[in-house]
Formats: C-alpha cells, structure tokens, sequence
C-alpha cells in the first residue's frame, strides 16, 4: 500500500517497527502534495525544510518507545493556529508576512508527540466562511469534485485529509468549521467540547465559542489525535484542568443499549431529501446494533442562526480591534494621515469583505442604544439553545442530525447569496453555542458527493461521542472510499 493511503495509527505503526523511516513518511506525503497541489489549493505554507530536518531528527534520536505516538506521521495545521517560525496568515492580507514567535500548545502538543507539521492550510479569512471562498488568497477546491467547494473554513484541511496529502490535520470550529469541510469531503472531524483542548495560539475569532479539533479518514485517527491534544493548559484559562479520557480505548463497536435522540428540527425544509436520508438509514444501522433510537424535538434550534450570527461577529469585531497597523502584520502607506489615518487605511487595505461586514455587525450589535436589543438577547436565545441541549440529554446518550443540510455546492454558487451560505451552519451553529462535543462521520454520497452525519453527546462526553462514531463507521464502508484526482 502506497504510505500516502495509510492512515496515522497504521503508519505510525510502521514506522515504530522500523518498517519505514520517518523521513520517507515526510517524502512521501511532499510528493504527493506536488501532484494534488496544483487541482486543489489546499495549502498556503508547504515547509518541506522544517520537516525534513524533524523528520531526520527523530529517525536518530530515541526508541519507539521515547518517540510518542505520533512519531514520523505527518501532520497539516490550518492556517489560524500558530507555528513557530512558520507563516501563520488566517489567510489575510493583514497577517500575509506574519510569523509568529510562539506555537499554540496544540501544535507543541503534536511536536512532542512525534507528530510533524508538514504545511499550512487555507480557510475562509480568519475563519469566517462556510466554503473556503473568503481567502484572500484564492479558493480551495474539494477533491470529488474540484468545480465544488470543500465547505469551511477549514476547507484546506478538509480538502487535504481526503485527497491523502496527509493523514492527520487540525482545524477550528465556531460553528461548524471543522465538520462541515469533513461532511463535504468525505472524512471524519471533531469538536471537541468548549474547554476541552487548549486555545492558546489559536487567532482568535469568537473566542466564547471557538474550539481546535482533530480531523482524519477514521474515527480511530481522529481519536488518536485527539488524544495528543485534549488536556488542561495554564496558558488558556477557558481549558478545563480535568485530565483527558482515554479516547483511543473508546474506539470499540459496541452500541447495545445506547438511547439516541433524533430531533425533528434538524430536518427541516433546506434538508436535502437525499442527505436527511441517508442519515436516517445510519440511525436505523445503529438500532440493529442495538441502539434505542427515538424522535425528539429541540423548539429553540430555529433561532440559533439568527443568535449566532450577532455573538459571532460582536465577539470577532472586539478581538479583531487589534489589528491597527502597529502591533501585528501589515501597515498601510498613509504618510501625512497621522495615526488614526494610518490604522483606518490599514484595516481597509488588510481585511476583506466578509471580515469588514461581521465588524460592522458586532460593532452595531454592542454600541449603547443597540446591545439590548441585539447582543443580550442573543445571549438570552443561547442560553434556551443551552437548556434545549440539557433536557434531551437527560432522556438520550447521544443526539443525530445531518452535519450539513446540502452536500457540496459549486464554486461561486452562493457567493452572492450570504443567506444560502450562511444556511449551511444550521445544523453545527447549536453544538458551539451550547458548548457540546460533536463528530461529523461520512454515511453516503449523492451525485457523487459525500454526505456527513452529525453525532452530538454531552459536554466532556466524546468517550460516548468516539464509541458511537467508531461503530457506525466499522458497520459501514463510506469512509473507506477515495477521490479519484
Ligand atoms: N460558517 C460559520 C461562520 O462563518 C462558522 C465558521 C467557523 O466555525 N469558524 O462564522
């Protein structure tokens, strides 16, 4: 088998037995980046040098044992999450020469794994997007089909992950970043539950609600790198101290008994019939192994989008405020403007549209006169969503939807359309605004598309998330599919 379309425990395995070197791992996968690159534009830094030198490294240096449990496999960071000496550009023209001096603890955490950062992906601007298209350096493009979009704003990892560039990547989810580009694409992402994994490095967008999380082929990756990056951190103060769980030991087929809540409202008119579907036939395959499945319903979800989209962007137009031409990235030519010239020049010049419109929004949304009526009572919607979420979990383990109500749309489709796009959040916005952990799982395709399903446990609970995931896919052969590129 072509070490490209070995997943992360498989190759980590080999080259543990000194079947394959690091080193060849790394190749291997620049190799196979070159060929894919130029279809999909998936990744903004490639640095074969760093990992090379990693590589080689830690083919000299230690025993398996030593090595940790990611050794050699090679790994893609999106482009929010901070790399030492490595490009980090949220993919913005504000931060397009920014290197930052620190590495966020997920990536230290995946380095002392063995782990090796091989590129940088693209996303929607500082993840603000549903589709890849917000980069202000070009689109990314998904590997079933390179007219579609690989959904966002991790598109790049997702887009990545599928097309076998690596086997292992780290997205960000506010709203479902990192599970819809997975539903899209054909591959498997969590969100891990708010607190869960350290944000500290990440570039932060709305920090109440934005998570890193693991993306793979399979859930046992996924879990694996999971595993790597879950824990408390002193350096994020929203990072729960609660050790981690192991998640690898949750991998196992085993559902009997499980009670799995359906709620209706996921399935609502903008559902495509194909997708609610084949999500329902992967309820059915879970009750013949023994799941209790039943409909339940969540009256609040309706109002998520609507209350998401003020929180978001009231929260993005505070931590963007400090991109101002003096602290960060790029500064305008504005001689003879003064200093308030200078910053206002600069965050035209340096932001798009997208990322100019959710500053405007947030900015109106807290401005005295306004906050009543916008921001607190989205935060009064959140809270209802939050006691939605309480209530079924009280009668159910586990909650299933579609991850994305639509399978990919074509580049430029809704481009025009922020109502379309933003349409494609509805079924990931309540995860993130309830704080929950959820996994998107592929369960089909539709014109040669693939298609996600959502499973949704309670906060701290992905051990139950992993194991119904994990047994949905071993009963199933989706995930095992490839692009033809
Ligand atoms: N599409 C949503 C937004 O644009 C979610 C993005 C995300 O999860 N980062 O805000």
């Amino acid at each position: 088998m072509a070490l490209t379309e070995m997943g992360a425990k498989e190759l980590a395995d080999l080259i543990a037995q000194g079947g394959v070197s690091a080193e060849e791992a790394v190749m291997a996968t620049l190799e196979r980046i070159q060929q894919t690159e130029p279809c999909l534009q998936a990744l903004l830094t490639v640095c074969p040098e760093q990992a090379i030198s990693h590589a080689r490294e830690l083919d000299r240096s230690g025993t398996s044992e030593t090595r940790g449990p990611l050794a050699g496999v090679p790994v893609i960071v999106k482009d929010n999450i901070c790399t030492a000496g490595i490009k980090t550009t949220c993919a913005s023209r504000m931060l397009a020469d920014w290197v930052p001096p620190y590495s966020a603890t997920v990536v230290e955490r995946l380095q002392q794994a063995g782990g090796i950062v091989v590129a940088k992906s693209n996303l929607d601007e500082f993840a603000m997007g549903s589709s890849t298209e917000n980069s202000a350096f070009g689109p990314s493009r998904n590997p079933w089909n390179v007219a579609c979009v690989p959904g966002g704003s991790s598109g790049g990892s997702a887009s990545a992950v599928a097309a076998r560039q690596a086997p292992l990547a780290l997205g960000s989810d506010t709203g479902g970043s990192i599970r819809q580009p997975a539903a899209l694409c054909g591959i498997v992402g969590l969100k891990p539950t708010y607190g869960r994994v350290s944000r500290y490095g990440l570039v932060a967008y709305a920090s109440s609600l934005d998570q890193i999380g693991p993306m793979a082929r399979s859930v046992r990756d996924v879990a694996l790198l999971f595993q790597v990056i879950a824990g408390g951190d002193r350096k994020d103060s929203t990072c729960v101290s609660m050790p981690a769980s192991d998640y690898e030991a949750a991998c196992i087929a085993d559902v009997r008994g499980l009670r799995i809540g359906v709620p209706r409202e996921y399935f609502a008119s903008g559902v495509q019939a194909e997708v609610a579907s084949a999500v329902r036939t992967a309820v059915d395959t879970l009750s013949d192994l023994g799941a209790i499945a039943e409909e339940c319903s969540m009256p609040s979800t309706s109002w998520s989008l609507a209350a998401y989209y003020i929180i978001a962007p009231a929260e993005a137009s505070s931590n963007l405020a400090r991109y101002d031409g003096v602290k960060y990235g790029f500064r305008a030519h504005a001689a003879g403007r003064g200093h308030i010239g200078m910053a206002e020049r600069t965050r035209a010049e340096g932001f798009g549209r997208e990322v100019k419109q959710r500053i405007m929004v947030g900015t109106y949304a807290l401005s005295a006169g306004y906050y009543e009526a916008y921001y607190k009572r989205a935060q009064q919607v959140r809270t209802l969503i939050r006691r939605d979420f309480e209530r079924v979990f009280e009668r159910y383990d586990v909650l299933i939807t579609p991850t994305s109500p639509t399978v990919a749309f074509r580049l430029g489709e809704r481009a025009e359309d922020p109502l379309a796009m933003k349409l494609a959040d509805t079924c990931t916005l309540p995860a993130n605004m309830a704080g929950v952990p959820a996994i998107s799982v592929p369960c089909g395709f539709h014109d040669g598309l693939p298609i996600g399903l959502q499973i949704m446990a309670k906060p701290f609970d992905e051990v139950t998330l992993l194991r119904a995931a994990y047994t949905y896919e071993q009963a199933t052969d989706w995930w095992r599919r490839s692009p033809e590129l």
